[in-house]
């Protein structure tokens, strides 16, 4: 089964619960979606389903559950595959008894990356073997399930103990795996999750990309976010302007580009980008402006991201018709304000075309694969302003 690509950026909120029978993940789930508005898919509910409507999966699966014992992951990885697929512009999504085992780790890491997120952290309930045993004891009492009795608990928090447990260390080694005590009362196991939950969300960090035509106003509107939001205004004209202020080594081999009239080669603008990103501290994210401009540099930024930790958020691109790109350009050109590349006409118009030519075939790639925020760039500073800072909010507005 093929999945669909998710057709939107998303800043997804990923989470899987993780514990021995008992341990309280079904019922820390009920609030976890209500309050971050998650997809909810646990995998045991899902069996359940395929039990009760008789399916070849269902059919399967069911001596296995009765026992007690862990179904095959050639049989998990089909049913949430499925739903994964066919929920792809969900918020986020909160994984309860998935992944059970190594092999399931890795399925896991394989669909978080096909909608092009990954698991935020992994939430461990921990819990001695006497209260999982009395909880389900009690739980079978009302629940109607065959394998909340006592001989099937013991097999599955043995299942538990040899396949599931050793599932933690993948996570560890990703320093994404928090480990809470669960045999306290609900309010208090909640206050702890909701903690951790919170301070990974602090952690991340917005990185938008701002795209439009010379003119449409990208600049001013690329600082005004950097400094409402706290980025880092990533601009790579700028950048190099400064290295050759700066009389850095880099600046030198800049100067003498310029000076020959050649372009600055992509392995500069690389290494600035990589400075940049390494360099900033307490930042909560980067705003790119003027890149990426051609498909190369776009490779370059999915690569320094991913090398970063830390994936895009949110494409913008503010539209402008071009017969007011020109006017707004021309007039710049004769203020203080002027550009060495928009003195003439001529100049102008080939800023233009190049835009056109090399920059919309990115802008069309990344609407392809992750949707471009369209923002209609007519109108005061302030009232596009307004339009760009709803768009971020939105992308964060049901995390915070
Ligand atoms: P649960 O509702 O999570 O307690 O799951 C009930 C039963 O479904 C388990 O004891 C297993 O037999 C089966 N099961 C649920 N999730 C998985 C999984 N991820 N891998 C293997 N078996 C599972």
């Amino acid at each position: 089964m093929i999945l669909v690509s998710c057709n939107k950026i998303s800043i997804m909120l990923n989470i899987a619960l993780f514990g021995p029978p008992g341990a309280g993940k079904g019922t820390h789930s009920e609030f976890l979606i209500e309050e971050y508005n998650l997809f909810y898919i646990s995998t045991g509910d899902l069996l359940r389903k395929e039990i009760k409507n008789q399916t070849k999966l269902g059919n399967q699966a069911q001596n296995i559950i009765a026992s007690g014992g862990l179904v095959s992951d050639e049989i998990i990885v089909q049913i949430i595959e499925k739903t994964i697929t066919e929920n792809p512009d969900a918020n986020g999504f909160l994984f309860d008894g998935f992944p059970r085992t190594y092999i399931q780790a890795y399925i896991l890491e394989g669909l978080m990356i096909k909608l092009n997120t990954s698991l935020n952290c992994l939430i461990s309930l921990d819990v001695p073997e006497v209260v999982s045993i009395n909880r389900l004891l009690k739980r079978g009492q009302t629940s109607g399930r065959s394998d909340d009795n006592e001989t099937v608990i013991k097999n599955r928090l043995k299942e538990y103990q040899e396949k599931t447990l050793p599932v933690l260390s993948f996570y560890k080694d990703k320093g994404i795996c928090f480990e809470l005590q669960s045999d306290k009362t609900i309010p208090e196991v909640r206050e702890d999750i909701v903690n951790v939950i919170k301070s990974e969300l602090n952690k991340r960090l917005l990185n938008i990309v701002l795209f439009g035509y010379p003119g449409s106003g990208r600049g001013s509107q690329g600082r005004a976010i950097a400094q409402k939001y706290g980025l880092e205004y990533v601009a790579t004209g700028p950048m190099l302007g400064e290295e050759i202020e700066k009389r850095t080594e880099i600046g030198k081999e800049i100067k003498a580009l310029y000076e020959n009239g050649q372009l600055v080669p992509d392995e500069i603008v690389v290494q600035l980008i990589e400075q940049k990103l390494e360099n900033s501290e307490n930042v909560k994210g980067f705003i790119f402006k003027g890149f990426p401009r051609t498909l190369v540099q776009s490779y370059i930024l999915d690569g320094l991201l991913k090398k970063h930790g830390s994936p895009l958020s949110k494409i913008i691109e503010i539209e402008v018709p071009t017969l007011e790109l020109i006017r707004r350009l021309d007039e710049r050109s004769k203020t203080d304000n002027c550009m060495p590349y928009d003195t003439s006409t001529a100049k102008i118009v080939q800023r233009l075309q190049e835009h056109e030519q090399k920059t919309v075939p990115v802008i069309e790639k990344y609407n392809e694969l992750h949707g471009v925020v369209k923002i209609d760039g007519v109108g005061t500073f302030e009232e596009v302003l307004k339009k760009v800072s709803f768009e971020i909010e939105n992308g964060f507005k049901n995390l915070k």
